[in-house]
């Protein structure tokens, strides 16, 4: 068969099979704008605004979901500057990329907004200038501008409904966040607490029956670990009675966090979960360890707090084993070179891996000079994975504009 006879025995194929073969096997999506998910498709976004997490999903059938939209208000002095610039707010940016990334899949909604943690790089600061909302009783900022954008119908957290573990919230980013959980309710959305175990709360909504091999598991929430067996979970932290008021969870060792699978493909997201470095400190405190252990193996991890120093230790990257890496960054800590050491130890375990960061500080990388070795570190990450889960790429679209323009493909990688 010459090479144009085999491109026609492509393009003769069933569209879903032809579209996926198109563009995974000539690996030409350089340079044009991103081709837009196809049903069977799983895509997942990880959104580059410089300004904290967030992550897109568009399942097999059309199912949508988003994970955290961060609008942090810190200084420029140690973090980059916002992409694709300061005309719009972070939480604009990500509503505008849902929008157009959803519209394209034929979808106009998100169907699950789940946030790891109230803190403002995953759900968005308030700041003085931040505007009312339409509904008003709450500021615009992160997943309240992506909602003004996009609707949500469906609210997961770890606090719902009283924000009060460990202690009640009182910062005003996760005040104004309570905010507008209650106007989105008032407004026809569902909200509810992330049940840890579980692996019904977040489901197909359109076609389940067609994808019976795509599952989400939650794996924890506010120290609750899945056990691995049924939706068994355990404390892993003391009750709070035994605790010193001190040394109480913190925030993120609160994050919640997921497995997301398809066919042989596995994913793993955990917001800011710490493995509890500090000397001395006591073994509970490290729940990256045990929440790693209770994902397992998968194709991609999500790095835990950006790859800072309190993260990315030895058990999570043993545990995980990843074939890619992705690092949602854009401060000069992210991620720490004892985190970029780990990610790369062929110790830990075997084989190749690659590392895909959302951006890096120029200063980062002169004091980390193993960060060279990153295949990209500026712009969204795609994650596209192929009908049944087989294989996945990795392209990098830009974020200087809004142009969607593929800027590096990577792949494929055969899952399993
Ligand atoms: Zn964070």
């Amino acid at each position: 068969m010459t090479r144009k006879d085999f491109l026609k025995s492509l393009f003769a194929a069933p569209l879903l099979a032809g579209a996926w073969a198109k563009n995974s096997l000539l690996g030409q999506t350089v340079g044009t704008v991103c081709p837009p998910w196809q049903p069977g498709g799983l895509d997942i976004h990880h959104i580059a605004t410089g300004r904290g997490n967030s992550t897109l999903f568009i399942c097999p059938d059309g199912t949508s979901m988003m994970v955290d939209a961060g609008a942090t208000s810190g200084g420029l002095k140690y973090t980059i500057a916002p992409k694709p610039d300061d005309s719009r707010r972070p939480g604009e940016w990500l509503g505008r990329y849902a929008k157009r990334h959803l519209q394209a899949a034929g979808r106009n909604e998100i169907d699950y907004f789940v946030l790891t943690h109230l803190h403002g790089d995953h759900m968005g600061d308030v700041v003085a200038e931040s505007p009312t909302a339409r509904l008003g009783g709450y500021k615009l900022t992160g997943i309240s501008d992506v909602a003004e954008i996009v609707p949500i119908r469906r609210i997961l957290d770890r606090g719902y409904p009283d924000y009060s573990y460990p202690v009640k919230q009182e910062g005003a980013a996760a005040l104004n966040y309570i905010e507008f959980v209650k106007a989105q309710q008032k407004n026809g959305a569902v909200a509810e607490k992330f049940r840890a175990g579980s692996r019904q709360q977040i489901r197909l909504l359109r076609k389940p029956a067609d994808f019976g091999d795509f599952s989400v598991r939650n794996l924890a929430v506010n120290g609750e670990v899945w056990t691995g067996v049924g939706e068994s979970t355990r404390h892993h932290f003391p009750a709070l009675e035994t605790l010193a008021r001190a040394d109480y969870p913190s925030e993120n060792m609160c994050c919640l966090a997921l497995r997301l699978s398809y066919g042989p493909f596995d994913y793993y997201t955990g917001g800011d979960l710490p493995s509890g470095i500090n000397d001395g400190s006591a073994a509970w405190k490290d729940i990256e360890s045990p929440v790693a252990r209770a994902a397992g193996p998968v194709e991609v991890a999500i790095l835990n707090h950006h790859g800072y120093t309190d993260t990315t230790g030895a058990e999570y990257v043993r545990s995980l084993r990843p074939r890619a890496f992705i690092l949602m960054a854009w401060d000069s800590a992210h991620p720490a070179i004892s985190s970029l050491q780990r990610m790369y130890s062929t110790t830990l375990y075997p084989g190749p891996r690659d590392v895909y960061a959302t951006a890096l500080k120029a200063e980062n990388k002169i004091a980390n000079k193993g960060l060279a070795n990153l295949k990209s570190d500026d712009g969204h990450i795609l994650v596209r994975v192929s009908p049944g889960g087989k294989e996945f790429r990795v392209l990098i679209l830009d974020n200087a504009s809004e142009s969607d323009r593929v800027k590096a493909e990577f792949g494929p990688f055969a899952c399993g």
